[in-house]
């Protein structure tokens, strides 16, 4: 990947941001993620994986309410932008390209009832207009994984590869049997085109089922994060995700 901002970056700027880097990716997280999407690379569905260009029709959108907050952990983003990422970026030709789907754990703060994004499981990649869950062993193996960390499925995720952030017909009808299970899940679409150092590159949405129209639900970040430092990271993962040492990658210093 190339970064498009490096111009007008000065070489301390640049090392004081892979100094943070450094300290924020820890390597049980890196690790993490390899492993993941190395496990969604094999069991994802073998179908005709190209990139369906007629574009996804929107399903109709509502005012966003600002009563709704949820928080998103970084490791949430890191998981969800490399997946995305892994086959959607810069070394892959445009037309190649695919969408990502997978799952969203998270936790309730009890009085408040506050959402809290935690973590993201990678279930598949696959044709643009039915992104959908088609591998049962691996949602078995995530949700036990859920179970544990005493989460649970608040929703999922998918990516669209440079159209944007909505939801579409097929997205909305996805998002309502979501929240049949739990009235309060949420959709996340990341357009991994848009990580550009300015936004995190996604937005996460509710349907209203009675209006059926869907919503932007606004969110915050835990943690100090700042989106300026995400295609960097992403660039810093994707060599792991392609099974390059960790510690080769993470003790580079340059
Ligand atoms: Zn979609």
């Amino acid at each position: 990947m190339s970064f498009e901002n490096d111009s007008n970056k000065t070489s301390a700027e640049i090392d004081e941001l892979r100094k943070q880097i450094k300290k924020e990716l820890k390597s049980e997280l890196l690790e993490e993620i390899r492993r993941e999407l190395k496990y969604e690379e094999k069991s994802s569905s073998t179908e005709e994986l190209s990139l369906d260009l007629t574009p996804e029709t929107p399903a109709p959108i509502a005012p966003a309410k600002s009563d709704e907050t949820v928080f998103v952990s970084v490791t949430s983003i890191l998981k969800i932008a490399s997946h995305a990422y892994k086959y959607a970026n810069s070394s892959i030709p445009k037309d190649k390209w695919v969408e990502v789907i997978g799952l969203l754990a998270g936790a309730i703060d009890e009085p408040e009832k506050i959402l809290y994004l935690e973590d993201a499981y990678p279930m598949g990649h696959g044709t643009t207009v039915y992104a959908e869950i088609k591998d049962y062993k691996n949602y078995v193996r995530a949700y036990k994984d859920i179970r544990k960390k005493n989460l649970f499925i608040c929703g999922w995720y998918h990516s669209h590869p440079s159209y944007g952030l909505f939801m579409s017909v097929e997205d909305f009808g996805t998002q309502v049997r979501y929240q049949k299970l739990w009235n309060d899940s949420i959709a996340l679409v990341i357009d991994p085109y848009l990580i550009n150092g300015s936004t995190y590159g996604f937005k996460i949405f509710r349907a209203n089922l009675k209006s059926r129209e869907w919503y932007p639900i606004p969110f915050s970040v835990k943690g100090s994060f700042d989106p300026s430092l995400l295609p960097e990271l992403l660039s810093f993962i994707q060599p792991i995700v392609h099974g390059k040492s960790i510690y080769l990658e993470y003790d580079e210093d340059q």
